[in-house]
């Protein structure tokens, strides 16, 4: 039985340093459940004293410790530690969907295995990866050695906050570095509990710490302070943005943007079984509420299926039923809190004052509470310059447009703004193929909407969609930076 009591949860309040909670007394924050709306905890923000001290702590700790300099098969097994304890955890599990908007049964089906699995990723790739011998003269040796960098500053969102703190904390870890990590102050509770395991498992304490905050301050001291020698973001392009000029200015640093996205579903005639694309472009659009970067939110559909494949979805969309994500049965996620709900509503009110037409949907479930679930939107009669295609709305709404000609789909999948992910969807394999080359896309599925388990395939975006892989081993050969070396005999 997965289904818990939202009042009986124990909660790890506060900020985490050095492997102890700390309660410092900065501005007071209010955090709500998604679900109802109701305020569960106050928290203080990091000030930038106290986001020093954690700095302070990891540069001191990663070196004390040896973290830094032991074997890195030995980081590997404190890793593998760690990620059995993530799996075992109930806690974990319950605080992630107490806070956040993932329903309890989707966080253990899902995101529990694939924040652990992440990390055993990364704690195979700690002693996998060499450096360079240069064919130099007889009398030198040239050489490219790999080393950490020493604090990474690690900052998340709200939408996944255990796979996004994984997916930063894996490779920074297993690379050698410390890590100082600030989740959205909407969901701040299991990533701390997700580094009160990480010392249990026996990372030393101070080399991963969790600083609660918004960006103003707790990020933004923590993007600027000296000692942070690398910044890890995901979040939006506009943060984004910020962040990459801070990190400019405050030491020149380099960051890893994870951003945001308005991605295409570009569908052929010869796409194939009608139903099995319907649940696929459903999932793409309306998973954990269309809170996902990578969610599939522009349906570009070729006219001799158009309305074969909108009535399907318009009958699936009719099909969702909201619920508590402490219920076992719930499996459709509200928004994260009334401002996103608020921002939903107003996307879809201009989206219609420019001609869209609402298919279905288009306003928040009636029946909840106080929780913001909206209502699978499907959006008809749209141009390329309608605010629900030009803007990334993060909520369950798909805009629907048609086209008839190859060349026409792709300009239509094209986006002035964003360029993190793609779904081409027809059987032909050349046209396939040119999509893919066609679509400026740091990510193109084919005939499947989504990520697999492979943590191998890395993950990021073009254009405003951001810099840098998350995932693969290219997210771990990241965290380390490069020396040259020349030595003469
Ligand atoms: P956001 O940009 O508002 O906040 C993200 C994080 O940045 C939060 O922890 C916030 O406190 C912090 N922050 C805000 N201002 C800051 C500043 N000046 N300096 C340092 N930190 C600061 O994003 P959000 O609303 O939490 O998340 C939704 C966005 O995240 C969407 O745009 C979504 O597409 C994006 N996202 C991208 C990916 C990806 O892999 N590309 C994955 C998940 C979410």
């Amino acid at each position: 039985m997965l289904s818990f009591d939202p009042d009986k949860v124990s909660l790890p309040v506060g900020h985490y340093i050095d492997g102890q909670h700390i309660q410092a007394q900065g501005t007071a924050f209010a955090v709500k459940r998604p679900s109802d709306g109701k305020v569960f905890a106050t928290l203080y923000e990091a000030d930038a004293a106290l986001v020093d001290r954690a700095v302070q702590v990891a540069h001191r700790r990663v070196k004390e410790s040896g973290w830094a300099s032991c074997p890195p098969r030995e980081r590997g097994r404190v890793l593998r530690r760690w990620a059995d304890l993530i799996e075992q955890d109930l806690l974990l599990a319950q605080l992630e969907s107490l806070g956040s908007t993932r329903p309890i049964s989707d966080v253990v089906q899902h995101e529990i295995p694939f924040t652990a699995e992440a990390i055993r990723f990364y704690a195979e790739c700690a002693d996998k990866y060499s450096g360079d011998v240069f064919p130099t003269r007889d009398s030198s040796l040239g050489m490219l050695v790999s080393e950490p960098y020493g604090v990474i500053a690690a900052i998340t969102p709200w939408n996944f906050p255990l796979s996004m703190a994984s997916w930063k904390c894996g490779p920074a870890l297993a690379a050698g570095n410390a890590v100082v990590l600030k989740p959205s102050e909407l969901t701040p509770f299991s990533t701390v509990r997700m580094a009160e395991l990480a010392i249990q498992a026996g990372l030393p304490a101070g080399v991963l710490n969790i600083i609660q905050g918004g960006g103003a301050v707790t990020g933004s001291s923590l993007v600027k302070h000296p000692l942070v020698r690398k910044v890890s973001f995901t979040g939006s392009t506009l943060t984004g943005a910020r962040i990459m000029s801070d990190a400019a200015q405050h030491g020149m640093k380099p960051v890893t943007l994870e951003l945001g996205g308005k991605s295409p579903q570009l569908v052929f005639d010869d796409a194939g079984d009608l139903d099995v694309l319907a649940q696929r472009i459903m999932r793409g659009f309306t998973a954990n509420g269309g809170q996902a970067c990578v969610a599939g939110t522009r349906l570009i559909v070729q006219q001799g299926i158009a309305a074969a494949l909108t009535d399907r979805l318009v009958a699936l969309c009719r099909e969702v039923q909201p619920g508590v994500t402490w219920h076992e049965q719930s499996r459709y996620a509200p928004l994260i809190d009334e401002r996103q709900g608020c921002k939903v509503a107003s996307v879809v009110a201009a989206a219609k004052a420019q001609g869209a037409e609402v298919l279905v949907g288009g306003e928040r479930f009636g029946n909840t509470d106080a929780g913001w679930f909206w209502q699978p939107t499907l959006l008809s009669h749209v141009n390329s310059d309608n605010p629900a295609v030009q803007q990334e709305i993060f909520g369950p709404v798909l805009t629907v447009q048609t086209f008839s000609e190859e060349e026409e789909g792709l300009a239509l999948a094209a986006h002035d703004t964003y360029g993190l992910c793609a779904g081409v969807h027809t059987l032909s394999l050349p046209r396939a193929l040119r999509a893919m080359r066609a679509i400026e896309a740091g990510t193109v599925w084919i005939n499947r909407y989504g990520r697999s388990g492979d943590f191998i395939i890395p993950t990021g975006g073009f254009l405003g969609s951001g810099i840098g892989k998350d995932l693969g081993r290219q997210a771990f050969q990241a965290c380390q930076r490069q020396k040259s070396v020349l030595i003469d005999f």
